[in-house]
């Protein structure tokens, strides 16, 4: 497994600064045993001035407390002490591109009684920018994304994370680099942990929202496309639709956009570098660093 912390690594939980190799997680928690508890996916960049920012602090630290509320964790915080917290984090970690992860979890409780008191920490990890220029072989999935019958679907939600992994294991077991899921309508839905756009005739087409997480990526990838005069539709699709046309990508804020090269086997009409998604990738690439 990699290497997420060492015995310096300083953690913000419940309020402190302290050690991650110090730290303990009650073996009696709700979260380890239910999957009960919600969390973010955070980066920060160093820019382009030399100083560290945290991309879409906000929007994450308000997903997070929709999540936590969402599955009526207690949660007594507010995004700007928890944005302050995170820098703190960093600067005592030496960290300037890291993947940050908030964690929302449970007490002890096997009852499915609500939790009176829950517990927050903050992580974080050396996590370079990748935006691939390696384009990725997506198969889609036998797994469909959860009904958003059954489950808070736009919660962050920990337990919803058996159904990516699932997914993912799948999609490698047949050789592909990553899954692409359904919604229970058999849809095209998102990744295991992105969200996906494809390119067709001139336009750009997302899934529209109902059945996915609504990834803070994709709603930059819609401003950028506003800003570049590049048309979006918003619609339900089949896979279908998305064979054997002109490009297809991924967003999110781990696999920022990335490339798809083919999907099923079947390979997209353009050379990546001609697509509107590699303009939309060259922006994210300027405003992640850009200093605001
Ligand atoms: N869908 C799923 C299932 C995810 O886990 C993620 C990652 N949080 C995304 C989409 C993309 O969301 P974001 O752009 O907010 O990272």
């Amino acid at each position: 497994m990699a290497n997420y912390y060492n015995e310096n690594t300083i953690i913000y939980l419940d309020g402190k600064f302290v050690k991650a190799a110090e730290s303990k997680i009650d073996l009696y928690s709700q979260s380890l045993h239910y999957g009960f508890a919600v969390f973010e996916g955070i980066r920060s960049y160093r820019t382009t001035n030399g100083s560290t920012q945290i991309f879409k602090a906000k929007e994450h630290y308000d997903r997070l407390k929709h999540s936590a509320d969402s599955l009526r964790l207690p949660y007594q915080y507010n995004s700007e002490e928890l944005i302050e917290a995170t820098y703190e984090v960093l600067k005592q970690n030496n960290l300037q591109n890291a993947y940050i992860r908030p964690l929302v979890y449970g007490p002890s409780n096997m009852s499915f009684n609500l939790n009176t008191e829950s517990h927050l920490t903050i992580q974080a990890w050396e996590m370079g920018a990748f935006l691939g220029d390696k384009l990725l072989r997506i198969g889609t999935s036998t797994f469909q994304r959860p009904n958003p019958k059954g489950f808070k679907i736009t919660a962050k939600a920990a337990g919803h994370y058996v159904n990516s992994i699932l997914a993912s294991y799948e999609a490698k077991d047949l050789g592909y680099d990553e899954a692409l899921l359904t919604d229970m309508n058999g849809f095209v839905a998102e990744g295991p942990g992105a969200n996906m756009f494809f390119e067709k005739n001139g336009k750009l087409f997302t899934p529209s929202l109902g059945n996915i997480l609504p990834g803070i990526t994709r709603a930059t990838v819609l401003e950028i496309c506003k800003e570049l005069g590049i048309s979006v539709e918003e619609k339900f699709f089949t896979k279908e639709e998305v064979y054997g046309s002109d490009a297809a990508f991924f967003c999110g804020t781990a696999a920022e956009v990335i490339g798809w090269e083919s999907l099923d086997g079947i390979a997209f009409n353009k050379d990546w570098n001609d697509t509107m998604g590699k303009k939309v990738q060259d922006a994210y690439k300027a405003i992640i660093v850009a200093n605001k």
